[in-house]
């Protein structure tokens, strides 16, 4: 039995997510738990929300809530449809969490105890009226370079240009409107990642089994050359810099930047874990508490590989202490919804709730494990996703099961047949499953999704031929014991279907393993397929589950393209 540690990148706090979030770190996470946790491994599967940092205090301001309450509602709602996606969090913790404060903190003193920290000076905007010094997103004014009179002081929305606070004519602050406002001096804590560059492309270089698309991207940055960073900002949401327990002289108004605590909330939300569930957070994460034989898993979109092979890494590094580091990191490309990104604004694409809203979690998973966004960026198409559903989860897995449970109750009062040798049709099925089961396995190992579900979906169709070659509706006509033996072989197929398919669809892997009378979940197959598919025994009773997948109707995908928006 192994230890696995899997984390997927934190969805940061303002508002639902869309299903490209989920497609891209939560999602495949989820399934690699449940398929480790089926092969009978200890697993740990740690999530939390991204909550410090501007946009959080933005999307709190426009919804009239003090930011505090406006985490712990999006939290709630967050953590809400992550449970109603199936999603098996051993934890879901929030990096404003009391232990990620103390955390960050210690971070930044071993840092800096090590020589990592600099204070440097920088130059920002200050709002007079408001008293405080002002992000670049809360400065507005005139672009310089084609007169729009709302540009954003980190970018223009109109021409595009990136800018600076400074560069904008007749800045105002987003705050008060006020137009009171100058260029004033700042203290900020620069980490020095300039000094542990070598030590981070040492340790890059040492995963030379890391996906191409990790590694492509980690070189690139390396390749670039790393710059000092500040890991501080003016703001009052976030984890306070402190220096021996008390606020840190010059830095009574600042905090830590969320890119500086947000990774460190990883190894925090493993703390909260501990402490709501008497658990012990150091033989996960510690090197010298038990953490050297844990395999650490990341799940996470190709936007935040650069922090989590280059920044968060700096952070690790530079504290010398022994902190477990990830082993493997798993990094995906774009969902797009049709030719473009998803938009909140735009009202562009399925978010996470209206998803649930209008079809089961099952279809959802489907869809997205079988089409990750793997080898390149994936457009979502309504289409496309009718015919995932209609085709593998309605014909192939559904049918197979309706349609032998079915028989057993017509023809075998609903009680799992006695009698009956298995013969060559049975004989090439246990070789078939036990090569299939085995390569899905291999796949689902390899954190290769897209050949995991075409594997599990092999096993299904296979499913099928059996049934359609044996044909125990002949055979109930002319030699009884032939008809028992199959329709027990294909009882015991559906009820292996249950155990392999759960990762993928485990509402449904659920449903089916209940109407065979099994527990859920039920454990990995063994590579012995002649005793698998004989397990369930006889005289058991069975039911036919209730419709296990509703097909997509035209007229369903006519009205979501008009409410969701589609191509353009
Ligand atoms: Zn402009």
């Amino acid at each position: 039995m192994a230890r696995i540690l899997i984390t997927s990148a934190l969805p940061y706090i303002n508002g639902v997510k869309h299903l490209g979030n989920l497609a891209g770190s939560m999602l495949p996470a989820d399934v690699y738990a449940r398929f480790q946790r089926a092969q009978g491994h200890e697993v740990l599967y740690i999530c939390a929300t991204d909550e410090h940092g501007t946009p959080a205090e933005l999307a709190a301001a426009d919804e009239g809530l003090d930011v505090a309450s406006y985490c712990e509602k999006y939290h709630c709602i967050q953590h809400d449809i992550g449970r109603g996606f199936g999603l098996s969090w051993d934890h879901f913790g929030r990096s404003s969490s009391p232990q990620n404060h103390r955390l960050t903190q210690h971070f930044a003193e071993a840092l800096e105890a090590n020589g990592l920290i600099e204070e440097r000076v920088d130059q920002m905007v200050y709002s007079v009226d408001d008293r405080r010094f002002l992000p670049d997103r809360y400065v507005e004014g005139t672009c310089p370079h084609c007169g729009y009179e709302k540009a954003r002081g980190d970018q223009c929305d109109n021409c595009g240009n990136l800018l600076d606070p400074t560069d904008l004519k007749d800045p105002y602050s987003v705050i008060s409107g006020s137009r009171n406002i100058e260029v004033r001096d700042t203290r900020h804590l620069y980490l020095l990642q300039t000094k542990v560059e070598g030590e981070i492309r040492a340790w890059v270089d040492s995963h030379p089994d890391w996906p191409q698309l990790t590694k492509s991207i980690a070189y690139k940055h390396l390749d670039e050359g790393l710059i000092d960073r500040g890991i501080t900002r003016d703001l009052s949401w976030g984890v306070p810099v402190v220096r021996n327990g008390a606020p840190r002289p010059g830095f009574e108004d600042k905090v830590f930047y969320v890119w500086f605590d947000a990774p460190i909330e990883y190894i925090a939300a493993t703390h909260e874990w501990a402490d709501a569930s008497d658990g012990d957070w150091r033989r996960w994460w510690r090197l010298d508490a038990g953490a050297d034989d844990v395999r650490y898993v990341e799940f996470m979109g190709k936007d935040n590989v650069a922090f989590h092979t280059v920044s968060f890494p700096a952070t690790i590094l530079g504290s010398k202490e022994p902190w477990k580091q990830v082993d493997t990191l798993k990094a995906f490309n774009w969902l797009n919804w049709y030719g473009g990104k998803f938009s909140t604004s735009q009202r562009r694409g399925v978010f996470m709730d209206a998803a649930l809203e209008i079809l089961p979690a099952d279809d959802w998973r489907w869809y997205l494990t079988a089409n990750a966004p793997e080898g390149s960026d994936t457009a979502f198409t309504w289409e496309q996703f009718a015919g995932a559903i209609n085709k593998d989860l309605a014909d192939v897995l559904g049918n197979f099961v309706n349609r032998i449970a079915k028989f057993c109750e017509s023809k075998f009062d609903g009680v799992v047949p006695a009698g009956g040798e298995p013969g060559p049709l049975e004989q090439a099925l246990y070789a078939d499953i036990a090569s299939g089961v085995a390569e899905l396995a291999a796949n689902l190992e390899a954190i290769e999704m897209r050949k995991a579900a075409q594997s599990v979906r092999a096993l299904w169709v296979r499913g099928n031929e059996y049934l359609q070659e044996a044909a125990p509706w002949t055979a109930i006509k002319t030699d009884p014991e032939r008809a028992a033996i199959i329709v027990r072989t294909g009882l015991n197929l559906a009820a292996l279907f249950a155990r392999v398919s759960a990762p993928f669809i485990p509402f449904a892997a659920e449903k089916i393993a209940e109407a065979f009378g099994e527990t859920y979940p039920g454990p990995w197959p063994t590579t012995d397929a002649a005793a698998e598919l004989g397990k369930l025994p006889a005289g058991r009773t069975i039911r036919a589950p209730d419709v296990l997948f509703k097909k997509i109707e035209d007229a369903q995908i006519a009205e979501w393209a008009e409410r969701f928006g589609g191509a353009e």
